[in-house]
């Protein structure tokens, strides 16, 4: 079919289309004709299960283990040899679903976050996934818009794309509209195609699909190059790397160690060889990379509940050190309903209720209000389309019982010079008795200095310096009540023909219409509790400075001393100016796009971290480079979105101080995780060295350290890196992205906490010792493992429980639960005892000791967090 369809003449194709059956889904097709699958690209090689599994193994502790294994056996300890390899092989399978879990996680975001397109179907206009597009469909492509597969244009209205994705080449591609022949398409001719991946960055077209998914050029790229993609972040990486780093340091005190016990102490070489194992495995933090990774997975899970998609793991790091949020005002800021107001023509400022149908100019005014836009209103159900400002003249003309449809129908508009954000234009040619009359409306500053005459009720008078300047009074007046304010001209053409940019000139001015777009309430909470936890928020905004000021007032974004800029002020700004500046400014009104690179660049020279919004295709490079873009789910394009790195589903500024929330609270769990895994690994080591040094028998065997690594530490782990987001966080300053996760004070919490596990530890171990050895190392590992249970509530967070409440976390009080059964499973069960060789005199009395010698470094633990809550006065 794809063939079929290629090889017609797009006049031939449309034929075929028209006479397919209306509102065929892909699914549909694609069930029909059995040919063709979802329009994606696969990426890359998948991994396979097996694959994922065997990777497990490729890690330096797996060698390590290997090795203590083989110990193990040589020293004829085969239940050793047994246990070290089965929780291997369920290390690996614990690995393997974690990563399995973690691709779905990205993946159910990636469909979040995955294009739509609009297609026409048996002459029926609908929006659906890209991933449903087949070939044979025509997709209607518009500026902003990613094309998401290969087609031929059929009808082109001075498109131009970015190819970089296949070319990358970034200058824009204009498509011509020539027809092409049966014969050229027949040799394959690529003259008005556009490829998947491109981006519209100007005009509009049809295009038939030709290629879909792999099929496309992209696809085969793609192929070609077969990439994974990397995942790693920043964190994760850095984590990698002090893994490694941990590890040949161990791996060089395991030989002294070795060496130590075989010429100091006299011991074989076997034992020796299980101290230096033993110090090995209670060092490396098996778990730490894999529970990074679960937690920043559940975090954008999270995130993503509360509408903000998360399209790169990177993203969540960063948001936990936003400083500067700049936003967009309308629909982010405010609610983007816009609703008429006051009315300004023929000299009087009116209520837009008042509108007197019968003066010549105020009905001009609603006429030109009504042709010069796209907005429609649907009389049946009241709904309306469209851009909300045209929404706005829509229902003003509601009001007079004026339908918009009939005046359109009544003067059918011959031409177009599309709203856009730069010019602040838009208009539309028609057929006023005869006379072609391009209507023209947009932002006032714009038009009134284009425009020579003022209409009045006697007809066209001369605008005069005096006249511009009364009507800017009256704007200034509506704008400092926080109203947009349109204003509205008209210009009759020589003749038919299509309307240029140049003809937007030489107006004759007809009036103003006014509208209110409220703030959102919740934005108003949102940028306090921004500013109360040290992130600025600016409003960028291609409105007048007057009107954004007023309502960045309203919101608590604008306050007393500060400055409010426009994009020409900013024009006239050097770098240096902007930079001493910078800091009081609050406001950027009538700026466009590219203005907002300059202000990303000026913030992050002063070392802030800067979130920064846009919806529009140009908004695009200013959201790769600052370092968190974001993009909007409802209004944003294609393009925006594919250059975002989070996505609003509700377009709303509140969402993203959420998300700085809970980018903070994940990035706090990780630490807290790292915090209580390392230290209890920390107590492990000292135990280790403490013995050998003193020449005592090995406190622990491999599978004690690795049944507490792997089993009973990873659950209140992942119990902490669940932990609910504080209140006190937003609080807190924004963190300093340079400081390493892993920084003094951590190192030495770790440090004390692992110290204190290691003293109650060794003193289990010495009261068994009384009697044997190996009841003083099933009581040192009994110790050992409840003693980091316990631990495990004092990672929650920098408060004391009793600030925490136990009640916050219930996964903590489970994962204590779970850990403790496990552990009393071990010292009981007749099989698993002789497996993790607990010493035959262990009785239940021995219990005891044990629980008051683990929970001792808890309490201690706790008393300083309550002093510390104290001093902090909470
Ligand atoms: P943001 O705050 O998100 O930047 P904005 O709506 O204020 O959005 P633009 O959409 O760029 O910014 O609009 C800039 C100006 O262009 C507006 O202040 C208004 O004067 C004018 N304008 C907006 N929409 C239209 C439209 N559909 N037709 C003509 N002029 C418009």
């Amino acid at each position: 079919m794809a063939e079929a369809y290629y090889r017609k003449t797009p006049q031939q194709a449309l034929e075929a289309q028209k006479a397919a059956p209306a509102g065929l889904s892909g699914e549909e097709v694609r069930r029909r004709t059995g040919q063709y699958g979802p329009n994606k690209l696969s990426e890359g090689k998948q991994k396979s299960v097996s694959q994922i599994f065997f990777e497990q193994f490729k890690d330096l502790l797996v060698v390590i283990l290997l090795i203590a294994a083989v110990i193990s056996a040589l020293s004829e300890n085969v239940e050793s040899t047994i246990v070290i390899f089965a929780v291997l092989v369920l290390n690996a399978i614990l690995g393997t679903a974690q990563y399995v879990k973690a691709e779905k996680s990205l993946e159910s975001l990636k469909a979040m976050s995955a294009p739509s397109a609009k297609v026409l179907r048996g002459g029926v206009r609908l929006e659906i996934p890209s991933a449903d597009v087949v070939p044979g469909d025509i997709v209607l492509l518009e500026a902003g818009d990613m094309v998401v597969a290969d087609g031929r244009i059929l009808e082109n209205f001075s498109l131009k794309v970015n190819e970089s994705s296949l070319t990358g080449e970034s200058e824009g591609v204009d498509k011509t509209a020539e027809a092409i022949t049966a014969e050229q398409v027949a040799l394959g001719d690529q003259k008005n195609m556009v490829f998947s991946g491109s981006l519209v960055t100007y005009g509009r077209a049809t295009v038939l699909v030709t290629a879909t998914g792999m099929e496309t050029e992209l696809g085969k790229i793609a192929a070609l190059m077969n990439q994974t993609q990397q995942r790693k972040t920043p964190l994760q990486e850095s984590l990698d790397k002090f893994s490694a780093k941990l590890a040949t340091v161990i791996m060089i005190i395991c030989a002294a160690v070795f060496l130590l016990s075989i010429f100091r102490t006299g011991m074989g070489v076997l034992d020796s060889l299980m101290f230096a194992v033993a110090l090995a495995v209670a060092a490396i933090p098996e778990a730490l990379s894999s529970i990074v990774t679960i937690v920043l997975a559940m975090g954008t899970q999270k995130m993503a509940r509360q509408n903000a998609i998360i399209k790169d793991l990177k993203a969540v790091e960063s948001l936990g050190s936003v400083s500067v949020i700049c936003s967009d005002k309308t629909g982010t800021l405010t609610q983007n309903k816009m609703t008429p107001q006051k009315v300004y023509a023929d000299g009087s400022l009116l209520e837009g209720d008042d509108l007197n149908l019968v003066n010549d100019v105020q009905r001009l005014l609603l006429k030109a209000a009504l042709l010069a836009s796209d907005a429609t209103n649907n009389q049946q159900t009241g709904a309306s389309i469209g851009d909300p400002t045209e929404v706005a003249l829509v229902q003003l003309g509601e009001k007079f019982g004026v339908d918009e449809e009939a005046y359109r129908a009544q003067h059918p508009r011959l031409g177009e010079l599309a709203f856009d954000s730069d010019r602040k234009l838009m208009s539309t040619l028609h057929d006023i008795d005869g006379v072609p009359t391009l209507f023209t409306k947009g932002a006032i500053d714009v038009l009134l200095q284009r425009s020579n005459y003022l209409l009045t009720r006697e007809g066209p008078v001369e605008m005069t310096p005096e006249r511009r300047e009364a009507i800017s009074r009256i704007n200034m007046e509506l704008s400092m009540e926080g109203l947009r304010v349109l204003s509205f001209g008209y210009k009759e053409l020589p003749g038919f023909r299509p309307p240029a940019l140049s003809d937007e000139d030489g107006f004759t001015f007809i009036g103003l219409i006014s509208m209110i777009d409220p703030p959102r309430p919740e934005a108003i909470q949102a940028v306090s509790d921004a500013r109360e936890g040290g992130i600025r928020t600016i409003m960028i905004t291609g409105d007048h400075k007057v009107t954004a000021s007023a309502i960045a007032k309203q919101l608590g974004i604008f306050r007393e001393g500060d400055e409010a800029v426009s994009g020409v002020e900013l024009d006239n700004m050097t770098d240096a100016d902007l930079d001493q500046r910078l800091a009081g400014i609050s406001v950027y009104a009538r700026v466009s796009p590219e203005h907002k690179i300059r202000i990303v660049n000026a913030w992050q020279r002063r070392g802030s971290i800067v979130s920064m919004t846009g919806d529009g295709v140009n908004d695009a490079p200013a959201l790769k480079k600052a370092d968190i873009g974001v993009a909007m789910g409802i209004t944003g394009t294609e393009v925006s979105k594919d250059a975002a790195s989070m996505i609003l589903a509700d377009d709303n500024f509140a969402t993203i101080v959420k998300a700085v929330v809970n980018g903070r609270s994940v990035y706090a769990n990780i630490k807290n995780a790292i915090q209580f895994l390392l230290s209890g690994n920390a107590a492990g080591i000292f135990c280790v060295l403490y013995a050998s040094l003193l020449a005592l028998p090995v406190p622990f065997q491999p599978v004690h350290l690795l049944f507490i690594n792997l089993l009973t530490d990873s659950l209140p782990a992942i119990a902490i890196g669940m932990e609910p987001a504080r209140k006190g966080l937003l609080r807190q300053k924004p963190r300093d992205p340079k400081e390493p996760i892993l920084n003094k004070s951590l190192l030495s919490r770790i440090g004390a906490q692992g110290l204190l596990i290691a003293v109650v530890t060794m003193i289990a171990f010495y009261l068994g010792y009384q009697e044997s050895a190996a009841l003083a190392s099933t009581m040192a590992f009994a110790t050992l493992t409840l003693a980091r249970l316990f631990h495990g509530f004092n990672c929650r967070g920098d408060e004391s429980v009793f600030r925490l409440k136990l009640s916050t976390n219930l996964y903590s009080i489970l994962a204590f639960c779970a850990g403790v059964v496990l552990l009393l499973a071990v010292l009981f069960i007749p099989g698993l005892k002789s497996l993790f060789l607990v010493a035959a005199s262990f009785r239940p009395a021995n219990l005891g000791e044990i629980v008051l010698l683990a929970f001792l470094p808890t309490l201690v633990i706790q008393l300083v967090k309550v002093l510390c809550d104290l001093r902090r006065g909470k």
